[in-house]
């Protein structure tokens, strides 16, 4: 099991070197589960779960439901933001989980989660779509930070997504890098559904998608075959707020 624990003294160098570079540069599938009813708020005591180390996909996908679950009821703690913290944080990072989202100004990882600062690493890109950039950036987490979590957040009405099933319906072309993003999600179109079921079901294909092309990553299977890593589905909704992890 990858250790939280340990101090940036016994990181190797070029570790420690990573960790300061990101510092001063800084930025188990659950079936249908819903993250707040599958791990309530309250299995957990709030204060012992945000100050103790979370070095598990358990303990991370807990975390992150407390916080959606103040999130969505208005009882946000804002955590992690004390002049202290930010003094040390100096020293390097500890994010307990990864979660991949859209670039949507609706959904940001840190408000929906209600989580500070050290606790997130987040990498957005328009639908989720992945790159080199962004696999390397989560391998990073993964493998550098040894974080336990990834979590691909998907949303309600993902302008995106909506772009894709547009362009796939009525073959208008798109400004290049917005082609390659249509590119990516439309092997998740959902023809079986029409107007704006189709683009909602395929917002769930498309998050699936992404989940299984991350968990098939060599680096990340070994992981995950190892207990160490989940990589998880889910889905904001903007209506009710609430993040629902897919099978
Ligand atoms: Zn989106």
């Amino acid at each position: 099991m990858p250790s939280n624990t340990r101090t940036p003294a016994a990181v190797p160098r070029s570790r420690r070197a990573l960790l300061r570079t990101a510092v001063a540069g800084t930025a188990a599938a659950g079936a249908g589960l819903t993250l707040g009813s599958a791990f309530p708020a309250s299995a957990a005591p709030r204060d012992a779960e945000s100050a103790g180390r979370v070095t598990t996909p358990a303990q991370a996908l807990r975390r992150l439901a407390a916080g959606n679950q103040r999130w969505r009821t208005q009882h946000q703690e804002h955590p992690h933001e004390s002049a202290y913290l930010r003094r040390r944080l100096v020293e390097g990072q500890q994010p307990f989980a990864v979660v991949l989202g859209c670039v949507d100004s609706r959904v940001p990882p840190e408000l929906v989660f209600d989580q500070g600062l050290g606790d997130l690493l987040t990498v957005r890109s328009a639908a989720e779509v992945l790159d080199e950039a962004v696999l390397g950036s989560i391998a990073y987490g993964v493998l550098e930070l040894r974080v336990p979590l990834v979590l691909v957040l998907a949303h309600q009405s993902c302008g995106a997504v909506a772009a894709a099933v547009h362009a796939d319906e009525t073959g208008e072309p798109l400004p290049a890098h917005i082609r390659y993003l249509a590119d990516q999600i439309r092997p998740s179109i959902d023809h079986g559904q029409h107007g704006d079921a189709r683009v909602d079901a395929t917002v769930s294909a498309h998050v699936r998608e992404v989940r299984r092309r991350l968990a098939a990553e060599p680096d990340l299977a070994g992981k995950v075959a190892a207990g160490e890593l989940a990589v998880v589905a889910a889905r904001y909704e903007l209506r009710d707020q609430q993040v629902r992890t897919l099978s």
